[in-house]
């Protein structure tokens, strides 16, 4: 294979949110590791949170720089400093998100038109469609990335061809999703949540998503062929486009620094404790970028923690007065000191998920964490709370057969704050972590599983591996569609 051309200039354009964040950054610094220039563009409040991992490839040499595009604030009716989706003071200003989201298109297309060396490619989130427009009057090809596997693309490709969720009234009743490889059943609302969704504005963007692919070079993926591989090959089919599964993104992290500040800085230095831990003994708890566990699930949650009598690091991005109050008033921390720690803020996930003392996982299945479990080879308790998280769900459980089901049969809405409800009960959050870790055949066949598909993991990613070369493919597709367009007409005809 010939070396990829180091004239290319790749221009990121990542969602603003962690779970988009993170893995685009990644994938930046992969491509900025084959000799290509990488320019990530997102807004200030965004940039601040990746600025110390892209200070170190610039240190590094690595040829990388990120870009500020001003949010919109006055326009879009969002409070100052919303930046991003977890920043959002409630689910109903994902409207004004989405509205501000339509507005970079000219302050993007003016920058793309200084930057030196001029670009060569956009590697777009799908939730931006307009940047087909810019991409086709700047003559450079446009990848898209979207997040999730091909498996729960999949899944949803085919709800959206074949209409099935208007034929189903029920809420409650499990169907079977038809033409996939393997018999998968969800709920009506378990497979709605990502893709069309139920308002107008997220209908429109779907619309023009799905218009903007038309002209879409092909698709990135962060997953690896050895994981889903009927998926990739049925996704690839299905959507009649070029896919390139470059992952998992996450293994790019190798120093210290880089796994600690993945997507924010962690504050706590929870590694002392694991390292007083047994080997695979403690559960990791953390449920994400986005989820807000009301009080009451909270309470829930420690307690069936506390039930199980099994070790347990649960990290809780943010708090609430009421929860902490529960907690000194139930001596709580005290109680599970000798064998639990709570801490507020952001996790070191990976660092966290790579550490000897670490035996399973509770996630609430957003695709990253999904393959970040994956990766470090252990079984999961999965507790899926809104967009397709249900489908990796199932990915986890009827696929990989690497998890265990806390229970959780009803989705909550985005970024949902005042849920009262409690959605799953201390009794099954106590018996899914008692399954999840028990030393039974079916736990250690569980367990086995999961470490043989992380060693493919990081095989994949290896020299030689699918992920590494389709990273090599990808520059290389895009460096001949490159220079088939800067080939005067004369030459073409
Ligand atoms: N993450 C983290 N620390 C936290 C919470 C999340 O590092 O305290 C990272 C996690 O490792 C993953 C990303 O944030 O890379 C979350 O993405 P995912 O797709 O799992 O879920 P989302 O947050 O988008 O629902």
């Amino acid at each position: 294979m010939a070396s990829p051309s180091t004239d290319l200039h790749f221009v990121l354009l990542p969602l603003m949110a962690q779970g988009h964040m993170i893995p685009m950054v990644d994938i930046a610094r992969i491509l900025a590791q084959t000799g290509t220039t990488v320019t990530i563009i997102t807004t200030p409040v965004n940039a601040n949170r990746f600025k110390s991992v892209i200070d170190r490839a610039i240190e590094a040499e690595l040829n990388i720089q990120m870009l500020e595009l001003q949010f919109p604030f006055a326009e879009s009716g969002l409070p100052e400093g919303c930046e991003t989706f977890d920043l959002l003071p409630s689910a109903a200003h994902v409207v004004n998100m989405l509205k501000a989201m339509k507005m970079f298109e000219e302050p993007f297309e003016r920058m793309l038109q200084v930057l030196c060396p001029p670009p060569s490619c956009i590697i777009s989130d799908g939730a931006f469609p307009w940047t087909a427009d810019v991409a086709k009057r700047l003559n450079i090809p446009r990848l898209v990335f979207y997040g999730p596997g091909c498996f729960p693309f999949l899944c949803i490709h085919i709800l959206n061809k074949t209409n099935i969720l208007d034929e189903i009234k029920s809420n409650s009743e499990y169907f079977a999703l038809p033409d996939l490889p393997d018999h998968i059943e969800v709920t009506k609302p378990q497979a709605s949540g990502w893709g069309k969704g139920n308002r107008k504005e997220t209908k429109e963007v779907f619309e023009q998503t799905q218009e903007a692919e038309k002209a879409t070079f092909g698709i990135v993926v962060n997953s690896f062929e050895e994981l889903e591989p009927i998926y990739v090959e049925a996704f690839a089919k299905a959507k009649d486009t070029k896919v390139w599964c470059i992952g998992p993104v996450s293994l790019c992290n190798k120093s210290f620094q880089d796994l600690a500040e993945r997507g924010n800085k962690a504050e706590h230095d929870c590694m002392k404790w694991l390292d007083s831990r047994e080997v695979k003994s403690v559960v990791y708890v953390c449920l994400g970028s986005l989820s807000h566990a009301s009080t009451e699930q909270a309470i829930e949650l420690a307690l069936g923690l506390e039930l199980s009598g099994i070790p347990f690091i649960w990290f809780i991005r943010q708090t609430r007065e009421d929860f902490e109050k529960w907690l000194l008033e139930e001596r709580y921390e005290e109680r599970i000191k000798d064998r639990g720690l709570m801490v507020r803020g952001w996790a070191p996930q990976i660092l966290i998920l790579s550490h000897q003392a670490i035996g399973g996982f509770i996630t609430h299945c957003g695709w990253n964490s999904t393959l970040e479990g994956i990766c470090a080879g252990i079984p999961m308790v999965t507790w899926p709370h809104f967009a397709e998280q249900f489908l990796n769900e199932r990915f986890i459980i009827d696929v990989l057969k690497i998890g265990v089901k806390i229970g959780a049969e009803v989705p909550i809405t985005f970024i949902e704050k005042d849920t009262l409800e409690v959605m799953v009960k201390r009794k099954d959050i106590r018996t899914a972590v008692e399954v999840l870790m028990n030393e039974q055949e079916e736990g250690e066949a569980r367990r086995m599983r999961a470490r043989e598909v992380g060693e493919m993991a990081k095989k994949a990613m290896e020299e030689g591996g699918s992920s590494y070369l389709n990273i090599k493919l990808m520059i290389q597709a895009i460096a001949e569609e490159v220079a088939k367009k800067n080939k005067p007409i004369e030459d073409i005809v």
